[in-house]
């Protein structure tokens, strides 16, 4: 059977080699008899995945070795708790940078833990563009600045990070992690639910720097508290051990075809490939971000009328494009176009908008 074209948000398309890898070892993993998902997670060839699977993101990322690498569950979604209540210390403040609706829901649950201010937002701009921080400057009561590094609904990125902040910087990088080379440095912590460019969900990935660790308070839930997990591997409790395997072969799969910079190349190459025929269209499709600040990996955009963007729409699905649709907050057009979609789906997607526009 043919592989759908498959511009889905999230979940989202994973690479074939790596479906196909699994689908091979899944009555007998390595020997064992058994599938992945029926290893004990304290076994051998269970850790050797957990292990190999954290060693691989640290060697993708450049992740220095005074950060932590965390295999979390409960999404992205419990980060926005997770990280005010880690972090968020009493006299302190949150900052938060709003660049669309993930970063607001970031911004409502950590109100619910402590202190927090909006360091700038993208709101009154229809949330078009990444806002500029050159010439801000936050108080010494900064506990943390969050930022999301994509903002999947909007369709919009951050090109250049702020490093003149005199507090950590955290991202909610779910929706472009392991897309483009980051300096981990740069960040206190990072954050990503794993179904967009890492694996499927159920798998939440959390980068943090050694030091915030310590900021952790023993009355903190157990498992709401980084450090039981900085502690214990990420072993403490069962963890997604699925997920983990196939988020491992998604590492490898990267690294096998010429790791972040090869992979980033791709993207930006795609990207390309969509935005051209956008801007290359007479005003007929019509894209949401600003040029600046466009996002690599989902490509917003909307036609002339209601009537064209929902006829757009299902000629799409009746020529086997999968998950065009905005995110039903915004409307219009969506095409997500992560890691794991190929080159070729790209440039059908292309060909395809080009001759529908010639239809009209
Ligand atoms: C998808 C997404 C989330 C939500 O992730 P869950 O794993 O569903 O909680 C949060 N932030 C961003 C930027 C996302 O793209």
């Amino acid at each position: 059977m043919n592989r759908a074209f498959n511009f889905n948000a999230g979940p989202a398309a994973l690479p074939e080699a790596v479906l196909q890898k699994a689908a091979k070892e899944c009555f007998n993993y390595n020997g064992t008899g058994m599938s992945v998902m029926e290893l004990s997670h304290r076994s051998k060839d269970y850790e050797e995945i957990h292990f190999e699977a954290v060693s691989l993101l640290r060697k993708l990322l450049q992740i220095p070795d005074d950060y932590e690498v965390l295999l979390l569950q409960g999404g992205a979604s419990l980060q926005f708790s997770m990280v005010p209540m880690n972090l968020l210390k009493r006299k302190k403040t949150g900052y938060y940078v709003l660049t669309g609706s993930w970063s607001e829901k970031a911004l409502k649950e950590a109100k619910k833990i402590g202190q927090t201010s909006i360091l700038a937002s993208g709101k009154e701009n229809n949330y078009k563009s990444i806002p500029d921080l050159s010439g801000i400057q936050v108080q010494n009561d900064a506990a943390y600045v969050h930022i999301t590094s994509n903002e999947t609904i909007h369709g919009t990125q951050w090109h250049k990070f702020p490093k003149h902040l005199s507090a950590p910087l955290v991202a909610d990088m779910s929706s472009d992690i392991l897309s483009k080379p980051i300096n981990v440095q740069d960040f206190g912590l990072i954050y990503a639910g794993a179904q967009k460019n890492l694996g499927p969900s159920g798998l939440t990935v959390v980068i943090i720097k050694k030091e915030l660790l310590s900021l952790s308070e023993d009355e903190l839930p157990t498992m709401l508290n980084y450090r039981t997990h900085a502690e214990n591997n990420s072993l403490y409790n069962t963890p997604p051990t699925l997920a983990i395997y196939l988020f491992k072969l998604v590492l490898e799969w990267v690294d096998s075809i010429g790791g972040i910079e090869k992979i980033s190349k791709l993207n930006q190459e795609k990207a390309k490939i969509l935005y051209d025929v956008i801007d290359n269209s007479d005003g007929f499709y019509i894209g949401h971000a600003d040029p600046d600040s466009r996002s690599h990996m989902n490509v917003t955009f909307r036609l002339k009328s209601e009537e064209t963007t929902a006829a757009f729409l299902t000629q799409a699905k009746e020529n086997g494009f999968i998950g065009l649709n905005g995110h039903r907050s915004i409307g219009g057009c969506r095409a997500s176009i992560y890691n794991a979609v190929p080159l070729e789906h790209v440039i059908k997607l292309a060909d395809f908008m080009k001759s529908f526009k010639s239809q009209y």
